[in-house]
């Protein structure tokens, strides 16, 4: 019996009973962080950390039990010890350690090894097996540091105010939003969110983050975001009614993804910005290598081509087959 197993529920600890990242309800929950590919509804209890908590009570409803532990803090289920270390990823993400009669694996779940002002920075954990993810695992995605990327988006701003357009940027609502937001120059114009941005912006500037105002546009005063305004909504909304209400505008979307070709435009954007809450190909790399483990499995996006380049360096590494979405 290995200590986890892949099971259509996700990832399974059977001597504590426990899941991480569960697919499915189950008695017991361990969440890595609170992307809604990661944290699902309808499990009894969970247990994050408490960067993470915030987040994923707002997302999962007050009726959600959930207990959250300090980056480090062991806790022990029927003997195995878990203990959460941060994953650098979005604010309270983490990598799971789990040991048990000596062996040591831990689960990655998303992580970046960039550190972005924002989250606890990754920290490598050394294990004998490591889980890692691989979304972004071939050598076309290349990031550049985030100060570069940030600056490409002000400068972009500035061009719109000039020519008298409204800047739309595409993000995810959860990490990408703020680091954006977290970056912006706002001397340059007014800036205005989109309500489930706004939501994730609220509970965050609770735990004591600091972001520059951003209205909620809402119907009452979406006519105050006239050229030369930013606005930031979640990719979901691009092709919707909320976005069609900003006459020209600009439209930019911010992604790994955006490393390929054409890549925003072929999904009715102008600009692509190359900026990513996973670790880029090269980082990916490094991060498995930092951990010592002599076997990895790989799971998300670029399993087989990343797990072909880990057997190349010596490592026997495994793609795990799974459909899940990425986030
Ligand atoms: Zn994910
Ligand atoms: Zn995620």
């Amino acid at each position: 019996m290995a200590l986890l197993e892949f099971t259509p529920k996700g990832i399974y600890c059977p001597p504590a009973d426990v899941y991480i990242d569960p697919q499915k309800p189950v008695r017991r929950a361990l969440l890595t962080h609170g992307h809604a590919d990661h944290a699902r509804w309808g499990s009894k209890h969970y247990l994050c950390t408490h960067q993470a908590k915030p987040v994923i009570q707002y997302r999962l409803g007050n009726g959600a039990h959930i207990d959250s532990v300090a980056y480090g803090e062991v806790q022990s289920i029927n003997g195995v010890v878990f203990s959460f270390h941060p994953a650098g990823h979005v604010v309270g993400s983490a990598q799971i350690r789990v040991e048990y009669r000596g062996e040591v694996w831990v689960v990655s779940g998303d992580y970046k090894t960039e550190h972005d002002g924002i989250c606890t920075p990754f920290e490598p954990v050394p294990c004998h097996v490591f889980i890692t993810e691989s979304t972004f695992g071939i050598p076309v995605f290349q990031w550049k540091p985030q100060g570069e990327v940030m600056k490409e988006i002000n400068e972009w701003w500035q061009t719109n105010k000039k020519e008298g357009r409204i800047t739309l940027m595409m993000a995810y609502a959860l990490g990408k939003a703020q680091r954006i937001l977290k970056y912006l120059d706002p001397g340059i114009g007014p800036i205005f969110t989109h309500g489930s941005v706004e939501s994730v912006n609220m509970v965050l500037r609770s735990q004591g983050l600091k972001l520059p105002a951003g209205r909620k546009v809402t119907t009452a005063n979406v006519h105050n975001a006239g050229p030369g305004s930013f606005v930031i909504a979640p990719p979901n909304v691009l092709h919707s009614v909320w976005t069609r209400r900003f006459k020209n505008a600009s439209v930019g979307l911010a992604s790994g993804w955006m490393a390929i070709e054409g890549a925003a435009e072929k999904r009715g954007a102008n600009r692509g910005f190359v900026l990513s809450d996973h670790a880029d190909f090269r980082g990916l790399g490094e991060a498995v290598l930092a951990t010592g483990a002599t076997k990895v499995f790989v799971m998300h996006g670029q399993t087989a081509e990343f797990a072909g380049w880990l057997n190349e360096k010596g490592i026997d590494a495994i793609a795990v087959k799974e459909d899940t979405t990425k986030n």
